[in-house]
């Protein structure tokens, strides 16, 4: 029997009831920037021999340290792809890390990664990719772009053909920022065609034609978007698709901000085509309301990936013996240990049902159109381009860059608002503009109209 020690059930407590509080929180504080000096002056040394003690690290962090930080959830964060992740997937991911259960293998991690499979049925059922595709959760984004384009070139080298040629994939220069840092980690090159807007078939077409025999050769994936991060533009997939079926090569479709909108009925024919994909990245810690860090990657046969992502060891024999056997999500993408981060997707999708899912992502559209009315009639704005999914890019007539980054900082430090600008293509050449991001379902066209006033 262990003894128990009354300070820490007392900073239990304290810790569940802050978690508590800012559970039901639904404005909490924006927080300020403050510099590394400044946060060291006012919290001095935390690690030391023999501790500063749980209380007084608690207090640190609830004075200082939370009020320099942005929560994502915050219904004025319309900056980068902010978040909202719900109360049930929140207390559940606290209950995951209670829970203490290693998510690699079925072994272990049973109760814990069936639960987590229910939630990726959902997700492939979004895509309406045919029976047999599956997936698992990852670290995010990044971490399941880079899992699809090691499967994918594994792949591809099967053939001894290719087994000594460096690979090379053609995506768009909407494509997110993601794809390039990833290719670089495996070594092969992009090709990034110019579109004007969203990606075409046509345009894939004409990049294809215009490689040289060589770079044919090279060529094994084509990286399509499902809503880009700038725009919320989402790409022809089904064009794309075509393309890729006739030339036999992998479709990746990265969909990690704009999955979510596979639930939306309002747009989800922008989406056609993604049935024929490949793989799909899909972000449920952007638009499907769970806590970081909560990314997908889905495959068309999850056996390739298996073959390129299982790692060998003597220590993990056990792990594929019969007895052991079953689903393990470290066969199928970059990770070996990894918690059962899909838990909190699972227990909220369970709690609430997938309509309210689905109707707090048309929210997050409809904010998009309701802003794009507001900005077209008031006469000191204008729109770049009509709203995408849930992004909006506008200019502030007569405003130059620098203009454009005031307005972020005094907004910033004001607590009052997290807004970035962002840059977009024109006439060549690319222009400073303002950008809103639309996640969060409690943000009201109030919040909006008084961020546009700021503007003024
Ligand atoms: C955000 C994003 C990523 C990167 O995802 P992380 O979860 O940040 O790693 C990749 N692609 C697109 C389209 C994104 O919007």
């Amino acid at each position: 029997m262990h003894n128990i020690d009354i300070d820490l059930v007392e900073m239990t407590l304290d810790v569940m009831k802050y978690a508590v509080d800012r559970i039901t929180k639904t404005h909490p504080e924006l927080g300020v920037p403050v510099k590394e000096e400044e946060l060291k002056k006012l919290i001095g040394e935390t690690i030391t021999l023999n501790g500063i003690g749980g209380e007084r690290a608690f207090e640190i962090w609830k004075d200082v340290l939370v009020k320099a930080t942005v929560p994502i959830d915050h219904p004025r964060h319309l900056a980068f792809v902010p978040a909202a992740p719900t109360r049930a997937s929140i207390m559940f991911d606290l209950v995951t890390s209670a829970s203490s259960i290693h998510g690699a293998y079925w072994m272990e991690g049973a109760g814990g990664i069936f639960a987590e499979n229910q939630a990726m049925e959902w997700l492939v059922s979004l895509t309406g990719m045919p029976t047999g595709a599956f997936g698992v959760f990852t670290s995010g984004g990044t971490a399941a772009n880079l899992s699809a384009m090691v499967t994918a070139r594994e792949n591809w080298r099967k053939n001894d053909a290719f087994k000594n040629e460096k690979g090379l994939i053609i995506t768009s220069v909407g494509a997110h920022s993601s794809i390039k840092a990833m290719a670089q980690v495996v070594d092969v090159d992009v090709l990034l065609v110019h579109s004007e807007d969203r990606l075409e078939g046509k345009d894939l077409k004409v990049a294809i034609n215009g490689l040289t025999e060589q770079q044919r050769k090279r060529l094994f994936a084509v990286v399509g978007t499902g809503g880009t991060t700038n725009a919320g533009i989402v790409d022809d997939l089904e064009g794309i698709a075509t393309i890729c079926t006739k030339e036999n090569i992998w479709f990746h479709v990265d969909a990690a901000y704009g999955g979510g909108a596979l639930a939306a009925d309002s747009v989800r024919h922008l989406f056609n085509g993604i049935e024929k994909a490949d793989s799909v990245t899909i972000d449920p810690h952007k638009w499907l309301f769970s806590p970081y860090d909560c990314g997908a990657i889905i495959y068309r046969n999850p056996e390739l990936a298996k073959k390129a992502h299982s790692q060998e060891g003597s220590y993990l024999d056990i792990f594929k013996d019969e007895g052991a056997h079953g689903f393990n999500p470290s066969e199928y993408q970059i990770q070996l240990t990894r918690r059962v981060r899909g838990l909190p997707l699972w227990f909220s999708l369970a709690t609430h049902g997938t309509n309210k899912y689905k109707r707090a992502v048309e929210r997050g559209i409809e904010l998009a159109n309701l802003t794009g009315q507001m900005i077209i009639n008031n006469p000191d704005l204008e729109l770049v381009r009509e709203p995408s999914l849930s992004c909006v890019l506008f200019r502030r007539k007569g405003w130059k860059p620098k203009d454009y980054t005031n307005w972020t900082y005094t907004n910033h430090k004001q607590g009052f608002a997290l807004v970035t600008p962002t840059k977009w293509k024109k006439n060549g050449s690319y222009e400073t503009v303002a950008r809103f991001c639309f996640i969060n379902p409690h943000t009201q066209i109030d919040d909006v109209d008084k961020i546009l006033k700021t503007m003024s």
